[in-house]
């Protein structure tokens, strides 16, 4: 059912009293538990990033719809909150259930390994074609509106599962404490109780995994959302809205509303709104922080990114350098934790060994306009490792099973005007004061610097202004725990490139990458969702006393 994507029908008016274009379909609102057609006259289109076809419009929601669906979640808080966790971790099993169902390919793969297990021979004439990950609908949507490859979309998914199956485990997670007998015939304990109405503001480079931070969390302690996913690719969390409430999601807990900086105020000042978690860049992040925080909401903004890769001489040369490879290119570098900037230290400098290299820029770094789709255009020795391994990367529609990278989200690659296309990019020689260093670009490049020592390795990465990710490559335990000791960023990767932590942990970025004091799922993100409320009771047959006006204390 795509009843969250419709054509307006012919006689629909928009606010302006003007008929809606029948011809393109609109992403709808999620209001009370119903998708509605917005009244919005202005719109944005959503388009694919790799032909430039404009696959739906989002409507900018109006002031009033915003609110209907703000009250939406407000009327249905209390008979939510009075759920028990018991029935709201029931939900959250049967939306990972469906989320899976959705996974097709997780069945493929197995019938691929039942049928191997049972016939040899008749998996050697299947095995060929690889897994049909057109078959997940989440996955090709997010492949037609975000550009990424077939197979990273389905991980996309994977991630965000991952945080809906930690939410079935709520009961737990959201315990409170208990001591008994604090004073003669008196107990304390503590509860979290979730905070009322929540919501989400979604970047664009994980449509499903990123809304999956949110609001099964949220939700599944109680409270009611309104979410906003990103207007460039809206599909993801639509569909996954949708088998939400197929799970069995009460009207009015999800709300989905869409929009650009509209909304996003909206859910800043809005008196009935408690709780703000928003990922996307710097300069939203930071505007919706100090907005939303004075309106005295709680707020929780994961931001930029710089992640730094340490290569020491005495790593794994083969591991490493497939490991800043795939971490610097997958996803067209569109990651947050992507690794975006390689140091070498003193003696594994040969390792790359690039003495010169010329790279033809047209308008400053941004997208480097004159790159060519699948090759690099610098000027460099070919025999060069990381240089080759790049080159053999494919670059193509997330939709063509053998390609490595997809399109980059923005059109500003003058000469691929129906695909957003840029070939992997490798600039050595960078110094910290350059542009493209001190700036998070966001696309597939990776940046070549050198160390003498690890010290100043160290030193480089801690001056960067962002903190979100940094990993070391070493054989040595010595050098690593001094990295893991000092370095300072929130997710320390030790032969690990891409060190996102699982939902049992938090995703911990640091300085500018994030603004708040709680992070996102694992316990921070339970305590982001829930206040605590501490009780002491007093139950005893007690004597009557003379009344007493000093402070009590512990008897
Ligand atoms: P973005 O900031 O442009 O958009 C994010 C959201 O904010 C969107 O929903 C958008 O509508 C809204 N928005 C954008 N500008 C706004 C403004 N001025 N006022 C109000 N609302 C605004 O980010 P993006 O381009 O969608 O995503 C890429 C960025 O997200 C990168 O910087 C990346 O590092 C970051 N990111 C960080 C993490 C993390 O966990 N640290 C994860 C994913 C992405």
């Amino acid at each position: 059912c795509r009843c969250w994507l419709r054509r307006p029908s012919p006689q629909f008016v928009a606010s302006d009293g003007l008929l809606l274009d029948p011809s393109q379909p609109r992403v709808r609102l999620l209001i009370g538990g119903e998708f509605v057609e917005s009244r919005a006259d202005e719109h944005v289109d959503v388009t694919n990033p790799a032909t430039q076809e404009v696959v739906s419009r989002i409507p900018l929601t109006t002031a009033d719809e915003f609110k209907a669906a703000v009250d939406a979640a407000r009327t249905a808080f209390p008979g939510w909150r009075g759920t028990p966790v018991t029935t709201r971790q029931r939900v959250m099993l049967k939306f990972q259930e469906l989320i899976r169902a959705n996974m097709v390919t997780v069945c493929l793969i197995s019938v691929l390994i039942a049928s191997f297990c049972c016939c040899p021979v008749l998996v050697l004439v299947i095995v060929p074609f690889p897994p049909d990950y057109k078959q997940d609908k989440l996955a090709e949507n997010i492949t037609t509106e975000q550009g990424k490859t077939l197979k990273d979309a389905w991980g996309d998914v994977f991630r965000g599962l991952e945080v809906v199956e930690h939410a079935c485990g709520m009961g737990t997670l959201q315990m409170g404490e208990y001591v008994s007998n604090v004073s003669n015939g008196i107990d304390t304990f503590s509860i979290r109780e979730p905070l009322g109405v929540c919501a989400g503001i979604c970047p664009f480079n994980f449509p499903a995994m990123i809304p999956l931070w949110m609001f099964p969390v949220a939700v599944t302690c109680g409270n009611t959302f309104v979410l906003k996913p990103s207007e460039k690719d809206p599909g993801a969390a639509m569909m996954l809205a949708e088998l939400a409430m197929e799970a069995g999601l009460p009207k009015g807990v999800l709300n989905i509303v869409h929009g650009t900086h509209d909304v996003v105020n909206n859910i800043c000042d809005d008196e009935d709104i408690k709780a703000v978690s928003f990922v996307g860049s710097n300069t939203a992040g930071m505007h919706i922080y100090s907005r939303a925080s004075a309106a005295g909401k709680r707020v929780q903004c994961n931001m930029g990114a710089k992640n730094h890769a340490i290569i020491l001489p005495d790593a794994d040369r083969d591991a490493t350098l497939n490991a800043l490879i795939a971490a610097g290119f997958g996803a067209a570098g569109q990651r947050c934790m992507a690794l975006s900037t390689a140091v070498f230290v003193g003696g594994s400098e040969p390792w790359y060994n690039l003495p010169y290299l010329k790279i033809k820029f047209s308008s400053g770094y941004t997208f480097l306009s004159t790159f060519e789709v699948s090759q690099l255009t610098i000027l460099l020795y070919r025999e060069e490792e990381l240089v080759k391994r790049a080159s053999g990367l494919v670059v193509n529609s997330g939709m063509v099973n053998d390609a490595d990278l997809g399109p980059v989200i923005s059109r500003q690659v003058p000469q691929y005007e129906d695909g957003n296309f840029v070939g992997p990019t490798i600039l050595a020689d960078v110094k910290s004061d350059m542009e493209c260093y001190k700036e998070e670009i966001f696309g597939p490049v990776l940046l070549l610097m050198k160390a003498e020592s690890l010290d100043d390795a160290i030193q480089i990465v801690n001056r960067n202004k962002y903190g979100n990710g940094a990993s070391i490559f070493t054989t040595s335990g010595v050098s690593a725990r001094k990295f893991q000791t000092d370095i300072e960023a929130g997710q320390v990767g030790i032969n690990v490139p891409i060190p996102v932590p699982l939902p049992f942990f938090s995703f911990t970025g640091s300085k500018a990458s994030f603004a708040g004091d709680l992070n996102f799922y694992g316990k921070a993100g339970v305590q982001f969702f829930t206040q605590i409320k501490t009780i002491t009771q007093q139950w005893k047959e007690a004597p009557a006393q003379r009344v007493s006006l000093s402070m009590p204390t512990s008897q």
